[in-house]
């Protein structure tokens, strides 16, 4: 039996390729590399370049691979952008899942992990904030994703669909082993551009809003590694190999930090300095997002292994540094 991983070469979804294979099973990718890298899985899974929503390509893969369950990475993930472009959003992400969920059901698989987000709970009210708080939304982005786990609720209603949703918090960081990491161009995360930052890739940064309702004026998230991130979908597997029911979690420790105390972390671990602009608040900004996580703690007796900010940034600045080592490779094997 094979894991079929949709979106495996990209940042999250390479790194849940390796937590399975170093368990041992048997992985299928399927990733149409518009943001992905196939190194990122170094040739140790089967790999299909293609999109989600192509019937015969799940029709080859279901043909060739005796495939259990899905993990469902793939998809466009920018906010900014899902606001310029939404038709994008809403095709690439809400109806691409309708049609690769549809095909797999028609394949006879009936197990799916989906990637779902806390941009859910839009701005919320409470922090931290439970999953049964009232979805708001704030961008096409997190439409898109809220319009998914309504569809996969209905489909798992009338008993042809088991599933497990994960509302990720921020997730950043690398795997510890340095197998991969967050490599997309163009980053926009807060871990992500001060590590570049640090790393020298990018001159400085800017600090989106200082006046917040917050200890140090600065905005509040709870920032997740991915390795732990990756660590909960595999319990969510694992769950639903033995019971068939489907649930929605939040994924993310239970505490926030600010955005300066990201940067500060970024700078003493790096022991590099760099410039900071003090910019005004980025709309749909929320001043604090903290995950409510007793229900993934008790569901998945999940036990985080990297609920430390400094243990997060290190990898994430370990990964920039490996990154920009392998780009001067690749540049001198050019030239
Ligand atoms: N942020 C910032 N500078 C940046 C990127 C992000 O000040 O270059 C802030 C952003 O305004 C938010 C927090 O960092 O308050 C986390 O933003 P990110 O884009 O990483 O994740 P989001 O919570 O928006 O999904």
């Amino acid at each position: 039996m094979a894991i079929l991983v949709t979106g495996g070469a990209g940042y999250i979804g390479s790194h849940m390729v390796w937590t399975l294979l170093d368990a041992g099973e048997d992985v299928v990718v399927l990733d149409n590399l518009c943001t992905g890298h196939e190194w990122a899985i170094a040739g140790q899974a089967h790999f299909v370049r293609g999109d989600i929503d192509d019937p015969a390509i799940i029709e080859r893969i279901t043909n060739a691979h005796d495939i259990e369950a899905v993990i469902h990475f793939a998809g466009s993930v920018v906010v900014p952008e899902s606001v310029a472009d939404p038709i994008k959003y809403y095709r690439n992400n809400t109806c691409a899942t309708l049609a690769l969920v549809d095909h797999c059901l028609k394949a006879g698989i009936n197990r799916l992990i989906f990637s779902s987000t806390a941009a859910l709970y839009g701005a919320p009210e409470e922090a931290p904030v439970a999953e049964d708080t009232p979805l708001a939304p704030l961008s096409p982005y997190g439409t898109s994703k809220l319009m998914i786990e309504q569809m996969l609720r209905d489909i798992a209603a009338t008993g042809a669909l088991h599933y497990v949703a994960l509302r990720y918090f921020n997730v950043a960081g690398a795997d510890p082993h340095q197998r991969t990491g967050q490599s997309t161009d163009g980053a926009t995360h807060l871990i992500k551009v001060a590590c570049e930052a640090a790393t020298g890739k990018r001159p400085g940064m800017s600090v989106f809003g200082t006046d917040y309702d917050t200890a140090d004026g600065t905005a509040l998230r709870d920032y997740i590694h991915v390795s732990d991130l990756v660590n909960a979908h595999y319990l969510a597997l694992q769950h639903l190999r033995i019971k068939p029911e489907s649930f929605t979690l939040n994924c993310g420790y239970g505490h926030g930090y600010s955005v300066y105390e990201v940067i500060d972390a970024v700078k003493r671990l790096s022991g590099n300095d760099f410039p900071i602009q003090l910019g005004q608040r980025r709309v749909g900004d929320s001043p604090r997002v903290i995950a409510d996580n007793t229900a993934i703690l008790e569901k998945l007796d999940w036990q985080p292994q990297y609920a430390d900010l400094d243990l997060i940034v290190q990898h994430a600045l370990d990964w920039e540094k490996h990154l920009a080592q392998r780009n001067m490779g690749a540049q001198e094997g050019v030239s």
